[in-house]
C-alpha cells in the first residue's frame, strides 16, 4: 500500500498501457543502489495535483496503477524524501519536475531537491541518484558509497 487506506479517494483499475510514461506532476523514483538486491514494490510515482485538495498518482514498478488521494495521503508520500544528509536516501525526486525554488508544500522541510555525495574511491562529488552501495565493496577498494564509474 503507497498510502494508507484512509487517504485513498479513488482507486481507478487500468491498464498498463494507458499510464503515460512521463507524465506530468512531480516525480519520485526508487533509488536502487544495492546491486545485488531485486527490486519487487513501486519504483515510480508521479504525483498531479489536481486542485481541491485532490492528488492523482500514477504509479509502477512491479506493481502498478493509479489512484486519487488526500493532501494527508501526499504528504504521507512526501515522508519518502524525509532523510539525514548524509545517508543514502532511498527516494529521490526528479529534479527536472521540481521547482527548487518553489518546491511543493508537501515535500518535509530541508528535502534536498538534487542531494550529492562523494564518492568513497575517487572523491567525486554524484548525484545521490548515481551511486552503488554495495553490500560488500569491490575487492581492493574500501568504502561504502562509489560512484558508477568506479563501480563498474
Ligand atoms: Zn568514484
Amino acid at each position: 500500500m503507497l498510502v494508507p487506506e484512509e487517504y485513498i479517494v479513488e482507486e481507478i483499475e487500468i491498464d498498463e498501457r494507458e499510464l503515460e510514461r512521463d507524465p506530468s506532476g512531480v516525480h519520485l523514483r526508487y533509488n536502487h543502489t544495492e546491486p545485488s538486491v531485486i527490486s519487487d514494490g513501486v519504483d515510480f510515482i508521479a504525483v498531479i495535483d489536481q486542485g481541491d485538495d485532490e492528488y492523482r498518482i500514477d504509479y509502477w514498478g512491479y506493481a502498478f496503477g493509479r489512484m486519487y488521494i488526500t493532501s494527508e495521503g501526499v504528504q504521507e508520500l512526501g515522508q519518502r524524501l524525509d532523510y539525514e544528509e548524509d545517508e543514502i536516501p532511498s527516494w529521490t525526486l526528479d529534479p527536472e519536475t521540481v521547482d527548487a525554488n518553489d518546491p511543493p508544500w508537501w515535500l518535509p522541510d530541508d528535502t534536498a531537491i538534487d542531494p550529492t555525495v562523494a564518492c568513497e574511491h575517487c572523491e567525486e562529488t554524484v548525484s545521490v541518484r548515481e551511486v552503488v552501495t554495495p553490500r560488500q565493496p569491490p575487492v581492493g577498494m574500501d568504502g561504502t558509497v562509489f560512484c558508477r564509474d568506479c563501480w563498474e
